[in-house]
This record gives C-alpha cells, sequence and structure tokens, in this order.
C-alpha cells in the first residue's frame, strides 16, 4: 500500500520547503522528501555559511581602516576555527528549527532519496508515496572539469567544510562563486589566484560593474590571471598543487584548488526515465511560466529549472505555486523579469534590469545614461580606497528607467528598495522628485544628472 499526499516535494531546500509549507497553510496533505539536511544548499553550504563569512571579511576590511579613523589596535591574528565553529553553530540553529517548524506547519519529512516510479509514485527507503501533485525541487551540485586531477581541487561544498585556512589559494570561475569566495578569503588572509578563461568575470553584469569590481579586487591584492585554462592539476612531492595552464603558464605551490565553474542539475539521480518529463540537453527542467512541466500534476521550482538560481526566487515560485494549486488563485505565478541580485564582493554589487549592452540592443538611440564614480565618504580620507560607481539605464522620452546597477560600499543593502521602484516603473523624473537623505551614498541615485 503507497501513501498518500496531495503534494510532495522532492527536495528540501529553498523551493521545496516554500511549497509545502504554504500548500499546507491551505489545508493541502504535504510531505517533503529531503536526502541531506533540510534547508537545502542555502542554509547548509551557499547563501548563508557564505555570508557569515563575507561578514568576517568585512571587519577584515574594517579593521584596515581603524588607524585611519584613531583606532591604535595591534591585530593579533585571526582564528579561522573559531568562526566555521561560531558558522556551524548558527547554522545548525536553523536546521533544528525546520524540523519544528515543519511539524507546526503539518508538513511530513521523509528522510531519504527519491525516486520516480511512475508520474505520481515516488520510492523512498523501500516505500512508496503518492502524490497529486509532484514538485521537483532537487536543486543543483558544483561542477568539476573532466581533466586529469580535477580530483585534486574541492568546490564551494569542500570550501564549507575547511577546518583550517588555506594559506595560497586558487579559484578557478568567472561567476558569483568564484568572485565571491575569492574576494573573501583574500580579505582573510589567504593569498588568492583566480584564474578566469577569458579576460573578464561576471560575464553577465554590467561593464561598469565588473570593470570596477576588477579594479578592486586587484588593488586589494587578489591574483587575476586571464585566459587561463586549466588543463592538468598534479600533487607535488611536498604535497601542494600546480596547475598546468593551457598557454603555457603553471601556477605552483597551491595548498587548496577550489572549482566554481557552475552547478549542474540533479535531475540524473531522481529516476526521471520513469516519467514521461523533457529534460533538456543540460539536465535542466523546462516548465512553463506557471512550473508546470510537460506531464500534468509535476512541476519544477527553483535551481533546477536553471532560471535565475537564487534562494528568493525559488521561494517565491514555491510559494505561488502552492496559491495557485491550493487557494483558487488560478493566475498565481511568478515573474521572472527585474529579478535584483546582489554579489557578495568587496565592495558589494547591487544590479537589476537591464544592462547597458542589453538596453542599447532592445531600444537603441531611446537608451540614456546617467553614470557616477566617487570615493564614498567612508574611504575619503583612509589609505586603503574604495570605489564607489551607479549607473541608471533610462529609455524613452518619459525616461522609465529599466536598469541599475551600482558597486560600493552598502550597496547590498540600497537596491531592494530600488528594486521595488524599478518593477513598478519608476521613471528618471521620480528619482529626481524623492527627497535624498544625506549624507550617504544612495542619494547619489536621485540626484545623478
Ligand atoms: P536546493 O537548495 O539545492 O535544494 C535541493 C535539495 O534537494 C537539497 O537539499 C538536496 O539534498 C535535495 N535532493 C536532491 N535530490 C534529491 C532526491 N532525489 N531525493 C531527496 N532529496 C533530494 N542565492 C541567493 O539568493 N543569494 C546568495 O547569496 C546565494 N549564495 C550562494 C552561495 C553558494 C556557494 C551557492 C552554491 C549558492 C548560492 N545561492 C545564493 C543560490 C541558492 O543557494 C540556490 O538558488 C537555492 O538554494 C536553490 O534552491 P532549490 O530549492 O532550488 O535547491
Ligand atoms: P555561474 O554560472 O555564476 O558561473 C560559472 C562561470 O564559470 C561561467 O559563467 C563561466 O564563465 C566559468 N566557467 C565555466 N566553465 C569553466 C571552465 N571549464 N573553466 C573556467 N571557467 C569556467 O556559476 P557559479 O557556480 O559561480 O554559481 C552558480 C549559481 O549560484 C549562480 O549562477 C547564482 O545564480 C547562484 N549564486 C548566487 C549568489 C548570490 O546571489 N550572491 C552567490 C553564489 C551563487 P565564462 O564563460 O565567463 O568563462
Amino acid at each position: 500500500m503507497s501513501k498518500h499526499f496531495d503534494l510532495i516535494a522532492i527536495g528540501g531546500g529553498s523551493g521545496g520547503l516554500s511549497v509545502a509549507e504554504r500548500a499546507a497553510s491551505y489545508g493541502a496533505k504535504c510531505a517533503i522528501v529531503e536526502s541531506g539536511m533540510l534547508g537545502g544548499t542555502c542554509v547548509n553550504v551557499g547563501c548563508v555559511p557564505k555570508k557569515v563569512m563575507w561578514y568576517a571579511a568585512d571587519v577584515a576590511h574594517s579593521l584596515d581602516n581603524a588607524a585611519d579613523y584613531g583606532f591604535s589596535i595591534e591585530q593579533k591574528g585571526f582564528d579561522w576555527g573559531k568562526l566555521i565553529a561560531a558558522r556551524q553553530g548558527y547554522i545548525k540553529g536553523i536546521t533544528d528549527w525546520y524540523d519544528g517548524y515543519l511539524n507546526d506547519s503539518n508538513v511530513t519529512h521523509i528522510p531519504g532519496h527519491a525516486r520516480f516510479v511512475d508520474d505520481h509514485t515516488l520510492e523512498i527507503a523501500g516505500e512508496r508515496y503518492r502524490a497529486d501533485h509532484i514538485v521537483i525541487s532537487t536543486g543543483g551540485r558544483p561542477t568539476v572539469p573532466d581533466i586529469p586531477g580535477a580530483e585534486h581541487g574541492i568546490t564551494s561544498d569542500g570550501f564549507f567544510a575547511l577546518t583550517e585556512q588555506p594559506k595560497r589559494v586558487a579559484i578557478v570561475g568567472a561567476g558569483y562563486i568564484a568572485v565571491e569566495l575569492a574576494g573573501l578569503i583574500n580579505a582573510l588572509g589567504s593569498e588568492v589566484s583566480l584564474m578566469l578563461r577569458r579576460e573578464h568575470f561576471l560575464a553577465s553584469f554590467d561593464v561598469m560593474l565588473r570593470e570596477t569590481l576588477m579594479e578592486q579586487m586587484v588593488n586589494d591584492g587578489v591574483n587575476i590571471i586571464p585566459r587561463f585554462s586549466t588543463e592538468k592539476v598534479s600533487r607535488q612531492a611536498d604535497g601542494k598543487l600546480t596547475l598546468q595552464g593551457g598557454n603555457g603558464i603553471n601556477l605552483t605551490d597551491i595548498d587548496c584548488l577550489i572549482w566554481a565553474i557552475g552547478r549542474r542539475p540533479n535531475t540524473d539521480n531522481i529516476n526521471i526515465e520513469a516519467t514521461a518529463i523533457e529534460v533538456q540537453d543540460n539536465g535542466m527542467i523546462m516548465t512553463d511560466a506557471y512550473q508546470n512541466t510537460n506531464v500534468a500534476g509535476l512541476y519544477a521550482i527553483g535551481d533546477i529549472t536553471g532560471r535565475a538560481q537564487l534562494t528568493p526566487v525559488a521561494v517565491a515560485a514555491g510559494r505561488r505555486l502552492a496559491n495557485r494549486l491550493f487557494d483558487n488563485q488560478p493566475e498565481s505565478h511568478l515573474d521572472y523579469e527585474n529579478i535584483p541580485t546582489v554579489m557578495f564582493s568587496h565592495p558589494p554589487i547591487g544590479t537589476v534590469g537591464l544592462t547597458e549592452e542589453q538596453a542599447q540592443a532592445a531600444h537603441g538611440d531611446a537608451v540614456k545614461v546617467y553614470q557616477t564614480r566617487f570615493t564614498p565618504m567612508s574611504h575619503a580620507f583612509t589609505q586603503h580606497k574604495v570605489t564607489t560607481a551607479m549607473k541608471l539605464i533610462c529609455v524613452g522620452p518619459q525616461e522609465k528607467v529599466l536598469g541599475i546597477h551600482m558597486i560600493g560600499p552598502g550597496c547590498d543593502e540600497m537596491l531592494q528598495g530600488f528594486a521595488v521602484a524599478l518593477k513598478m516603473g519608476a521613471t528618471k523624473a521620480d528619482f529626481d522628485n524623492t527627497v535624498a537623505i544625506h549624507p550617504c551614498s544612495a542619494e547619489e541615485l536621485v540626484t545623478m544628472r
């Protein structure tokens, strides 16, 4: 006899937890299957441990400025072990809390690995479970390149498991994870080389953002090596690693190599062949705007769909799907346009909407760009310099704001409210009609000429 639910979410990460909790709040009988830790990537090996490390790096940057602000501080060192213990304690608190929370929300937690038996039946730890609605929210895992010696490297998962701080670190990749990890380990005192296979990192970001950040990271001591294609990794006699680049350049004496070259979807571990779901060549599951797959009653949300792989996106898609299925809100779905995102670099990047390049391709001469670049007051007289750069992309006679891009201290927290304005269709005149807050960097966004 199989057990029956109204909805089962496969994967207890950001997406699965959100859809099941919201559906249960409408009275649906729901379950979550999780083969690892509740909370998924974000809580255990993603946003949360990363942000804790980013805060630590932020403290390190503040210490750099302390003397200029009159503090006489003798820095005696940095205790990696203490930070990691505190971070993991914090995460354990969150994951412990989830169990009680699921119970309180009337969601059944089924620990184990789910495999499809057919479109509406799953097998988990030898038992069969059926559901009218099955949501695939199995996320992804880090990619490792298929080159000799790749196994000597770790991924972001391995980074969060490091109990000792590595001295010389090489990071291969050019996306969010490569850039964020490079910045924070560098600030914490490791010697960091960042290997890009092209000239630049963050290819999809506005050019102003990536150029400003690259300049800042180089000034802060990150060794950025462009056009380095790693062909082989080997272990030296002393245990350290050598990375062999295709251009004849070798990077030697590396204590820790981190692959940050993207993530692959967890569709290869759920026996998806037992269903009629169409899987894309890259393993992602395609859905329509309502998170429907091509099979009735089967849905996909979060990273597995390959669209905007961010926690709030998985959460928002999950909640809206539950609204649609169990609260008679037939139009409830996530609008994937204009999703704000922050790069937790030093300084951070906040960005939403079209880049200048995208705007020009779509709207040509109708585009008007406003931009500014300055040293924020926090760093006006410090020896360690930081740049803030901001850009508004406006279109048409109304100068509708279609893109907001900024890098600088505080831009991570600044973006959310401005993203509301953009989503509501604000124009440059709306920005100008808003009285500035002084003195702060954000005022520049409403006073640009
Ligand atoms: P996941 O959170 O990955 O959850 C999927 C779950 O499914 C996992 O727990 C897995 O164990 C489980 N699972 C897989 N297969 C099965 C199976 N067959 N049976 C049962 N369970 C299964 N996003 C942000 O918005 N901000 C950030 O700052 C940020 N930082 C990040 C930093 C890093 C290092 C990484 C890796 C990611 C970061 N992200 C960030 C992205 C964010 O973590 C993901 O977008 C989000 O976790 C996706 O949620 P999900 O529910 O789709 O998948
Ligand atoms: P990304 O997709 O962001 O970046 C991976 C990049 O690595 C590629 O774009 C590519 O850049 C480069 N790359 C790919 N293959 C190779 C290779 N063989 N050698 C060298 N470089 C290679 O993936 P991440 O793993 O960094 O992050 C995954 C996702 O997680 C992100 O897209 C984001 O959605 C999410 N995330 C969000 C964060 C946040 O919100 N702050 C933080 C961390 C992750 P190129 O083609 O230019 O060479």
